[in-house]
């Protein structure tokens, strides 16, 4: 089977990856993936995959039913683009200026177009249905695109029972995979705060309240949450981003906005942290005459890996890259990823795929959403590999179950 496999996604590689510089070309940010939408649903129909467009905005669902009856697993990929300036000097660079693909969902596009070529060549092995569900507006924290996707009926009809989605990760070398049991990516959190004080002139502090004071109590107040009410066993960030306030040297500021970013992995301290921080930062300004607005906007929840689909991920990626390039990741990043909200209505399983080219140390290599971010292609017909197998394999162990 393996060899099937491997040679199936040989035949389809150069369509793929072809597919992938197109893509890369014209890149979409996220909420406008028409062209790209547009051009999956007609690589997909080549394939005689049913193709629904349309759901959830730009997003695509592809079914692909099998010669046997069985259950629906599915697969996904997102389409959006960053707002940035390409630098990576590629002849197939961005063609739009300030627009590119920086986080690689061109490549998870391309591989997951490739896997459903390959798949749709394997009709007859496949013990029940794929879906394949093309995503848009993964960047746009904290509403995303899969909400939208999974209310307007990408799970059902037919219904699925588990979902396989998977990541270029600059850190991991090229022909490595990696993923955990549990919590694999944070919740990511926004935080506003605006300090109100009172103006005054700076040589007569006693008339005014001062904002940027309070900010800067506030500030480091901030930090005490994670070290105390945070247990040492779990993980949490706040970091403040940025900091505006005051209008001229010799003047008291009246007010002061801080913006920053809450990321957590376990649910119940992403619950706990609005009123911690609420807490704090009103309790610290109006101690000091003045008052903090908070606005907490709660983005993507923690991505939580299935223990029974980490099982059937392991087993896969023994037999397609082998125990030695397995990465066990021990623990989760807190960067936010929409795949997420799928893993909170069904059994779901997220995998990071190494593309770091090989022989490019870890500090040289672009991090995601870097100008110069590029993956590695040779990483891409091990991720096609990767998906059909976990597709497959899902589909193999609910026989008869
Ligand atoms: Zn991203
Ligand atoms: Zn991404």
């Amino acid at each position: 089977m393996n060899e099937k496999i491997r040679s199936l996604t040989k035949k389809h590689e150069e369509k793929m990856l072809g597919l992938r510089r197109r893509i890369h070309k014209l890149p979409e940010l996220s909420g406008e993936e028409r062209e790209t939408a547009a051009l999956v649903a007609t690589v997909l129909e080549e394939h005689g995959i049913e193709v629904r467009t349309g759901v959830g905005g730009y997003g695509v669902v592809g079914v692909l039913r099998g010669s046997v009856e069985g259950p629906c697993v599915a697969l996904r990929a997102d389409m959006d683009a960053l707002p940035m300036e390409e630098k990576t000097g590629l002849p197939w660079a961005s063609e739009l200026k300030g627009v590119m693909h920086a986080c690689g969902h061109d490549a998870h596009t391309a591989m997951l177009l490739g896997a459903m070529c390959v798949l749709s060549e394997m009709k007859s092995e496949l013990a029940g249905t794929v879906k394949c569900i093309f995503q848009p507006a993964e960047e746009a924290n904290p509403v995303g695109g899969a909400p939208a996707m999974i209310q307007q009926g990408a799970l059902k009809t037919p219904d699925v029972e588990a979902i396989f989605g998977m990541h270029v990760w600059p850190s991991l070398v090229t022909g490595t995979l990696g993923t955990r049991s549990g919590a694999l990516m944070g919740a990511s959190d926004r935080l506003f705060l605006t300090v109100r004080g009172k103006g005054a002139h700076g040589s007569e502090p006693e008339n005014g309240v001062d904002a940027i004071s309070i900010a800067a109590q506030i500030l480091t107040a901030l930090q005490t949450i994670v070290s105390r009410n945070v247990s040492p066993l779990d993980a949490a960030v706040v970091s403040i981003g940025t900091i505006k306030g005051g209008n001229r040297y010799n003047v008291i500021a009246d007010e002061v906005v801080l913006e920053g970013t809450v990321r957590t992995i376990n649910p119940e301290t992403q619950e706990k942290m609005p009123g911690r921080i609420e807490a704090i930062v009103r309790g610290i300004a109006r101690g000091m005459g003045g008052d903090c607005d908070m606005e907490y906007v709660k983005g993507y929840p923690p991505l939580m890996n299935d223990p029974e689909l980490a099982k059937t991920a392991f087993s896969v990626l023994k037999k397609v890259v082998g125990e030695e390039k397995i990465v066990h990741v021990e623990k989760p990043a807190l960067g936010g990823e929409d795949f997420a909200f799928f893993s909170r209505e069904i059994p779901a399983l997220f995998l990071w795929l190494g593309c770091r080219p090989e022989g490019v140390p870890k500090e040289e290599m672009p991090p995601l959403h870097n100008n110069r971010f590029l993956p590695d292609e040779k990483a891409l017909s091990l991720g096609v590999e990767t998906l059909v197998s976990c597709a497959l394999e899902y589909l193999e162990g609910r026989k008869g179950a």
